[in-house]
């Protein structure tokens, strides 16, 4: 029996590392990106002719970028890298991709999803205006182009990447407004502890904190964001704060979220089984510490497994390469895998804290007024989706889905579909596990009616 073919989709930093890893075991893995540009989100390289330093692009990260990136340049020449390809569905044991508008499939006999995560957002009234950005768009904007959302920037929402793309901005030399966090300060205060398992994150975080407040940007905690204004554009955000008052702050442009969500469509088209987790709230596909999942041949790394950060995303990267040689039929290093499954287990302990840390709001969610659109692919409100739950009969988000469009547009449910469960299961006075969660279904990013027939031709 030959070398098994290896594909890993996602060349940030856990699929990066698990090809390195697979290409010192001597295994020429394919890896595609629908990026032109190996290294992920956090590593983003900018564009050839763009001259920043490593410094200025990636800040305290500067040394793990380009750690990432000369990894990725030394494999270079042993892999199989395909840039600017998107894989839009999985089936059996091939990858089905486009590039370039041109339909392709790759066959595996191991496949390593390291898909990554995308902005967790939650519907506010006039998000739909220009200007109003996620917090990923928004960092994407900085890192990728160097260019800012707005001139006077608010930023909103909960989560590390709050403060983190805030001080970025605010460093850039933009006007930051405000930082407006969900999240009370105590529940950031009482999650200190389990987030000291990661001490120089912690004390960046703080760092960020106390930089922003020295600049004199107002950074409030416990805030309920009732709208942002226009009308045609942002002209600015109306919140209550964690006191009571409402406050009217005028900006041109918003950037927010809420925290991450994986990107797990694949692992789900692949037929994995799926659990809920219920500190994040989200589904996740189920898998071991090595990211072995319950279907022979799929593992899963990095973000799209479990929301852990770029660290850990380095570490399951590795960990699944070694799963796939041990599949293989090689022996794997048993001392490698512990110490990677023991770094882990301190992620996971800090990923407790962020989580008690910075909450999903979900009582705002439950709470946002009927006439606020929710999916904006297909222009449905929050209101119609209550009107499925309560008058439709809906119990689950797949028929709630079915009744009123809710996630049936080009994200397929990417960016509603977290509030969109919390608003059903609000309405339906249940727990959000019980609603379940918008099945994946091909393609998993939009791609033109002529590829797919090509491909089913
Ligand atoms: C927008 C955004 C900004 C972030 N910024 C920071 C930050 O500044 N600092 C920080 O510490 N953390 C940041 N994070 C979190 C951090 O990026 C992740 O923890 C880390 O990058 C995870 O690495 P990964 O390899 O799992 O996924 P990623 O780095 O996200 O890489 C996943 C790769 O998979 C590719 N991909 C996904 N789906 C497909 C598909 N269907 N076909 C082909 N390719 C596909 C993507 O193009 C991407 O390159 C950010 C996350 C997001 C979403």
């Amino acid at each position: 029996m030959g070398t098994p073919r290896v594909a890993i989709v996602g060349a940030g930093p856990a699929g990066v590392r698990a090809a390195e890893r697979l290409v010192s075991a001597s295994f020429r893995p394919i890896l595609i990106d629908e990026a032109p540009r190996s290294g992920g989100q956090i590593y983003r390289r900018q564009p050839a002719n763009f001259t920043r330093t490593y410094r200025q692009l990636y800040g305290f990260d500067a040394g793990k970028a380009r750690a990432l990136h000369q990894a990725f340049d030394r494999i270079s020449a042993a892999i199989d890298y395909r840039p600017d390809t998107a894989v839009w569905n999985i089936f059996g044991n091939k990858l089905y991709t486009v590039s370039d508008g041109r339909a392709d499939e790759v066959e595996f006999d191991s496949v390593i999803l390291a898909t990554g995560a995308t902005d967790r957002v939650a519907p506010v009234k006039g998000w739909t205006l220009p200007g109003c950005y996620t917090l990923g768009g928004a960092q994407i904007a900085l890192k990728a182009q160097a260019c800012s959302i707005g001139r006077r920037v608010i930023f909103l929402g909960t989560g590390p990447l709050l403060y983190l793309v805030a001080f970025q901005y605010a460093s850039a030399g933009v006007d930051v407004r405000a930082v407006l966090d969900s999240s009370p300060l105590s529940a950031q205060v009482a999650a200190a502890a389990a987030m000291a398992a990661r001490p120089s994150l912690l004390a960046r975080g703080l760092y960020f904190r106390a930089h922003l407040m020295a600049r004199g940007i107002a950074v409030h905690n416990g805030v309920m964001p009732v709208e942002i204004h226009g009308p045609g554009r942002v002209t600015g955000v109306r919140v209550r704060l964690g006191d009571g008052t409402t406050v009217d702050i005028q900006a041109d442009a918003v950037a927010m979220g809420y925290h991450l969500r994986s990107e797990s469509q694949l692992a789900d088209l692949a037929g994995c089984n799926f659990t809920f987790d219920e500190r994040s709230g989200q589904w996740a596909p189920q898998c071991d510490d090595a990211g072995r999942t319950d279907r022979a041949g799929i593992y899963v790394a990095g973000d799209g497994a479990k929301i852990l950060g770029a660290d850990a995303a380095e570490t399951g990267g590795r960990l699944a390469a070694l799963s796939v040689m041990k599949a293989a039929g090689m022996a794997i290093p048993e001392k490698e895998a512990a110490v990677l499954r023991r770094r882990l287990a301190a992620f996971e302990r800090f990923r407790r804290g962020l989580l008690t840390g910075f909450p999903w709001p979900q009582a705002m969610i439950r709470s946002v007024p009927d006439d606020v659109l929710l999916c904006r692919c297909e222009a449905i409100s929050a209101g119609e989706l209550r009107h499925a739950a309560r008058e439709q009969g809906a119990p689950e988000l797949n028929r709630a889905k079915a009744f009123s469009r809710v996630g049936m547009g080009r994200c397929q449910g990417r960016y509603c579909g977290c509030a969109a469960a919390e608003i059903l299961a609000g309405s339906l006075g249940v727990p959000v596990a019980a609603v379940g969660r918008i099945r994946a279904q091909a393609p998993v990013k939009p791609l033109s009616v002529a590829v797919v027939s090509t491909s089913l031709s």
